[in-house]
């Protein structure tokens, strides 16, 4: 049984006016095959976090740990994550030339198993989860991001998420800019991987909509950097009706 702690983490960026708080200590535990749906307003730096986990060096941990199976995560290098069973979209380039998604994903697959998938059991399971992301063949071949329409990147996050078999994997506003029977291919191919692999998933958004087709075992909102409130699925149905107002006291702002 695979879990993902993050304890008390504080991190900043230096900005032109100086060092910036973002995240004041948050507090997530999430376990093999659980859904965790963080929302919150613009800005309470949600995103901070999703990059935080992936390793992109401008987020400064001043203190805190990111725990895989009692291993410290924010140590390890980008590729390290990705190896110990961590799915960081954000850790490929948006575009790259020349490489088709085929070989980008053959060297993916490669670098987390250390031994190279045989070429043809490879081939089948590129077609078969391409085919249950309703995506088209000739998607192979193309360029890893050059030209993918906003859908097309997303559908290329959840392949990966299919193929690479990660632990845990954070997504963050997968759901924006799709339209909705996107949404659906989308959230089949998470709800698949949770029942396949036992994904554990933090999944980052403002809007309760994917919440219909992703069912969110916890749900927490995340105000000024740190968790606010968590609860079970019902919370995301009062944050629908009710939105972010409540937590914006004074105190929760800047
Ligand atoms: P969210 O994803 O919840 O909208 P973000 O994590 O993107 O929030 O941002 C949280 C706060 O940190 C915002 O005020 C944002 O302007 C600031 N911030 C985030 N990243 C940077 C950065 N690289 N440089 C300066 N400020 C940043
Ligand atoms: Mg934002
Ligand atoms: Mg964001």
């Amino acid at each position: 049984m695979s879990v993902l702690e993050i304890k008390d983490l504080h991190v900043s960026v230096e900005t032109d006016q100086g060092t910036k708080q973002i995240l004041r200590g948050v507090n997530l535990t999430i376990n093999e095959g659980e859904i965790h749906a963080i929302m919150g307003p613009n800005g309470s730096g949600k995103s901070t976090l999703a990059y935080t986990i992936a390793g992109h060096p401008k987020y400064h941990v001043e203190s805190g740990s990111i725990l895989l199976d009692g291993v410290e995560v924010l140590t390890m290098t980008v590729d390290e994550r990705a190896r110990a069973g961590m799915f960081l979209a954000m850790q490929y380039p948006v575009e790259i030339p020349g490489v088709s998604v085929t070989n980008f994903l053959r060297t993916a697959k490669t670098a987390i198993d250390g031994e190279a998938p045989p070429i043809r059991t490879w081939i089948k399971d590129v077609r078969g989860a391409m085919a249950n992301l309703k995506m088209d063949k000739s998607f192979a071949e193309r360029n890893v991001n050059e030209g993918f329409s906003g859908g097309e990147k997303k559908r290329n996050e959840i392949l990966q998420l299919e193929l690479l078999k990660p632990k845990f994997a954070v997504l963050d506003e997968t759901d924006s800019g799709l339209d909705v029977d996107a949404l659906k291919i989308v959230s089949e191919g998470v709800n698949r991987a949770k029942e396949t692999t036992g994904l554990g998933l933090l999944l980052i958004t403002h809007y309760t909509r994917i919440l219909r087709y992703i069912k969110p075992d916890f749900v927490h909102v995340f105000v000024n950097g740190r968790v606010a409130e968590q609860g079970g699925p019902e919370l995301a149905d009062r944050l629908e009706e009710e939105g972010y107002d409540r937590y914006l006291t004074e105190s929760n702002v800047g």
